[in-house]
């Protein structure tokens, strides 16, 4: 559609930064092999960055909202000195049966529901059909398809037996093997 933008949807824990579980220190933080030259491809060829993290380490009040941005805040410092703009990130603190307090409930944000994708999408002018998702989990999958986004990039590890009742995906083992799947070289004025 004119005027919209693809976007490269990152999830976090696992596809920018190694998951460790409940991360929200920057000390805690390695960052992903190639992530940053990822990006910089990605930023160059007019695809916007957007991380989409599910966080139900908040739910669970293993940290707070607040420890949540200020980790974001450092972690787009990181970005910017590799010379990488991220344009948004989208959290959801919420989660179903594990959250406390008002933070135990059903959320449309909650991958593998596209809440996320879909605001971003709003917020941000992004074509959706041009966009491509790279997660590790079957359930960043799930929302990107969900929201209609037809290039899903599973990166192998944290599913070992990959995510086979999931929606038509790629798999890679490595975050170079993502490039060709970004194929807008110019978007028109
Ligand atoms: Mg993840």
């Amino acid at each position: 559609m004119k005027g919209l933008q693809p976007a490269l949807f990152l999830d976090r824990d696992g596809v920018v930064n190694r998951e460790i579980g409940y991360l929200y220190k920057p000390e805690q933080v390695e960052f992903t092999a190639g992530i940053f030259e990822l990006c910089r491809y990605a930023q160059a060829r007019s695809y916007k960055l957007i991380i989409i993290t599910n966080q139900s380490g908040i739910a669970r009040q293993l940290y707070s909202e607040a420890d949540f941005h200020s980790l974001m805040q450092w972690m787009s410092e990181e970005f910017l000195r590799a010379r990488i703009r991220v344009d948004g990130y989208y959290f959801c603190p919420h989660h179903p049966e594990h959250g406390i307090g008002p933070y135990r409930k059903e959320c449309k944000d909650r991958k593998p529901q596209p809440g996320m994708l879909l605001q971003a999408s709003r917020d941000h002018g992004i074509d959706l059909a041009r966009s491509v998702l790279v997660g590790d989990r079957c359930s960043d999958i799930q929302a990107g398809a969900a929201a209609g986004i037809s290039n899903l990039v599973l990166l192998r590890g944290t599913e070992p037996a990959g995510c086979a009742a999931v929606p038509a995906h790629a798999v890679v083992s490595d975050l170079a093997e993502i490039i060709p799947f970004l194929t807008v070289s110019s978007v028109p004025a």
